[in-house]
């Protein structure tokens, strides 16, 4: 016999974890104790065989479990032990106590399907391995008193389940059932419909209505995806001319319309559930669902009441975010009935409060494994591991950016990222934001030392870290999104300098000009730009980022064709945005990648006008573009990347009758390798260990893809967990300043 301490560390508190020990431990003849303490599961143990008890923790651990460290060592018992036990929670400390939602699990689903079950056809059924986490909780520690379900008291059937180490539903917080748990109804016009709300629901639907169902984050507004009708009555009602839908549906009818790879599926069915997207392949839905774009956005029912709507309906749906143009998605009951009834004919309703919103999370396969484009529900407040060499970092606050926001708290070695937040522009936005900031400080008794906010003076994200009181670090803007990836890949702290290629928006240069399209040389502590596109200004200033035809017409006038503009771009004030550039009136000076698509896509036609949402013009370029098209030419003189060749490329091939296809094409492959030739010298030379590549324009997979074949043989670090957009800014400036604080 041997006296054993067992910690293990990860994600392994309110996850079932307890009880999995306690059934392996007795199976193994085990007498001793398991508990929850602040640095994760701790376990005293004596018996005979300890490789294999140590073994099965990691081989049969429970479907959330994350372990990230089993460590053993030798125990002396106080009193003798004469069996196994759950032992009480020992100590104080909350980061690791809160998981992320995760989806139904199979035998949740089975089970509401099981006529002979008292949770059949029960929308509100959960279990140790699924269920609302996040979305519900209000207080720590995370128990049902500090959840939405505190007002709901278990009846006896459902207590004694969770006072069962050996049932699922042991310790299980959102545990319920048809007899003490919330409940669904449909409601029209302001009052109850009677009868089964399923049914109901799913009647209407087929009918071609729009519903308003309140889900896990908050509500979506859902539709029949099949029918042209109901989209273009939600497009109409929401004044949303373009915008893709996600749809949500069964792995048997995405396979029927999208194509789909074992890598897809396995991460459709990732308890976290997030929105994959995938090609357009198979039997059409309507087009307007994602108009002009190659990829539709899926995801799988992850509550019993979308497996159950689902399956009463009988084909996939529209979900997209219940919200108001530019707000925060709507949580509340009576928020939904104010917000929601302009674009909703019904609602399906329930009585379990949300009280945290949060976006589905949006993500894709790439050659690298999944990547994460908006970090959301399932994901967070899940912790991502610092790179080595950031152990001792002090605790960080990091603030974001203006589009995408997220803030980054740093902690006892681990980076919490949050949510997408939303774009700061928007009013109730920013208080969503002001609210996760005291959030998040609560939830994880964060106590910074440290800020770090962009460099730009205006973000409402910078104006909130000058008032925190913090000492601030401001991190220029591409500096932070090459930290970010480096962060993601785990790139250690004294690792050496990365050539990051940083293909962008727009983002505050060191230089006071607007950056977006840079290779810089640098780590987590400092960098320098090496080269970058040449800069073309952004008449209008903020109207540039809208009417891709302002970018364009400035690429052409660089390019000597500024004759060529009046032709394609009629009845625009050509002259009006050239005379104020002249003057300097506002039009600042930018190296902008995104600008830079946007101005292609004008010239192929697409958007020229006005996007509809952000980055619609080049994602309909990137749609038609061929990726097997030569690359067109750009010039680079002392790492200026100028574009002017391959405008005037696309201009000789325009009036030759070239397809757009073969343009869009040539435009990304030359983009990618005019960058990567400028990365990979680095890298030859010595100066850098590896290429990193950051920047929302990585979320573009045929060019995340052409400057991967253009690095071939070279280390090319991407990001996988944390977007490669401002999403994932806070991380890099956290990272940034906890370099600064070892
Ligand atoms: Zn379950
Ligand atoms: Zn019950
Ligand atoms: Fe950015």
């Amino acid at each position: 016999m041997k006296d054993l301490r067992i910690r293990v560390r990860g994600q392994v508190q309110g996850v079932g974890f307890r009880p999995f020990v306690w059934q392996i431990a007795r199976e193994a003849g085990g007498k001793g104790e398991v508990l929850n303490d602040p640095e994760g599961v701790l376990i005293h143990i004596r018996l005979a065989d300890p490789d294999g008890f140590v073994a099965a923790l990691g081989d049969r651990a429970p479907p959330l479990a994350r372990i990230d460290a089993v460590e053993v060592s030798d125990h002396r018992f106080a009193i003798e032990p004469l069996d196994f036990v759950i032992a009480a929670s020992r100590g104080r400390g909350a980061e690791t106590r809160v998981t992320p939602d995760a989806a139904t699990c199979p035998a949740c689903a089975a089970e509401i399907r099981n006529p002979a079950e008292r949770r059949f056809g029960y929308a509100f059924s959960n279990c140790t391995h699924c269920g609302p986490r996040f979305t519900i909780l209000t207080g720590l520690p995370y128990d049902r008193a500090q959840t939405t379900m505190a007002r709901f008291a278990l009846c006896p059937d459902c207590r004694t389940e969770y006072q069962d180490p050996a049932d699922r539903r042991f310790h299980a917080q959102p545990v319920a059932c048809p007899a003490c748990g919330p409940r669904l109804w449909l409601e029209e016009a302001g009052s109850e419909v009677p009868g089964d709300a399923i049914y109901l629901s799913a009647g209407r639907l087929k009918a071609g209505a729009i519903l308003a169902i309140k889900g896990l984050g908050g509500f979506h507004l859902a539709c029949d995806a099949a029918s042209p009708s109901a989209i273009a009555e939600l497009r109409r009602r929401k004044r949303r001319p373009a915008k893709p839908l996600a749809l949500m549906a069964t792995l048997e009818m995405i396979a029927r319309h999208a194509g789909m790879t074992p890598e897809d599926a396995a991460l459709l069915a990732d308890p976290a559930a997030p929105i994959v997207l995938l090609p357009k392949d198979g039997a059409p839905l309507p087009d307007d669902l994602a108009p002009g774009l190659s990829v539709i956005g899926w995801m799988l029912p992850y509550t019993p009441l979308h497996h159950l709507l689902l399956e009463a309906f009988g084909g996939p749906l529209v979900m997209t975010s219940g919200n108001l143009s530019g707000e925060p998605q709507v949580i509340g009951n009576d928020e939904a009935r104010e917000k929601l009834s302009g674009f909703a004919d019904a609602f399906l309703m329930h009585d379990r409060d949300i009280a945290r919103r949060l976006d589905d999370s949006v993500e894709r396969i790439t050659p690298f494994g999944p990547m994460v484009l908006r970090r959301g529900r399932g994901r967070v407040p899940g912790t991502l591991p610092l790179p080595p060499g950031f152990e001792a970092a002090k605790p960080v606050l990091a603030f974001g950016g203006q589009m995408k926001s997220a803030i980054c708290l740093v902690k006892n070695g681990q980076a919490m990222l949050s949510h997408h937040l939303g774009d700061l522009d928007d009013a109730l936005t920013q208080e969503e934001y002001a609210k996760a900031l005291s959030d998040f400080a609560a939830l994880f008794d964060h106590r910074p030392e440290l800020g770090a906010c962009d460099l730009h003076p205006e973000y409402v994200s910078t104006r909130s870290a000058d008032t925190s009181g913090l000492p601030l670090l401001r991190v220029q803007h591409h500096h932070a999104h090459l930290a970010s990836c480096l962060g993601d890949a785990m790139w250690p702290l004294d690792g050496g300098p990365v050539a990051g290629i940083i293909l962008d928006g727009t983002g505050y240069g060191s230089d006071g000009t607007v950056w977006g399209g840079e290779v810089l040389l640098g780590d987590y502590r400092g960098f320098e730009r090496i080269a970058h596109l040449r800069p073309a200004p952004l008449p209008g200033g903020d109207a540039a980022n809208v009417e891709p035809w302002r970018n364009a017409v400035m690429r052409l006038d660089q390019a000597g064709l500024a004759g060529v503009a009046a032709d394609l771009f009629p009845g625009k004030a050509l002259a009006t945005i050239r005379a104020a550039v002249a003057a300097g009136f506002n039009a600042p000076l930018s190296s902008s990648a995104g600008r830079l698509f946007d101005a292609v896509a004008a010239l192929l036609g697409f958007c020229p006008d006005r996007q509809s949402y952000e980055g619609e013009a080049a994602m309909r370029l990137e749609a038609v573009a061929d990726v097997a098209a030569a690359a067109l030419p750009y010039a680079n003189e002392n790492g200026i990347i100028d574009p002017a060749p391959m405008i005037s490329a696309i201009i000789v091939g325009l009036r030759k009758g070239v397809p757009s296809s073969q343009l869009a094409g040539g435009f990304q492959s030359g983009l990618a390798r005019a960058f990567a030739f400028a990365a990979r010298e680095t890298v030859a030379s010595g100066k850098a260990k590896a290429v990193a590549l950051s920047g929302g324009c990585f979320q573009n997979p045929a060019l995340l893809n052409a400057v991967l074949a253009e690095l071939r043989g070279v280390p090319v670090l991407v990001h996988a967990r944390v977007p490669a957009n401002d999403g994932g800014l806070a991380l890099g400036q956290a990272l940034i300043a906890a370099a600064e604080s070892v």
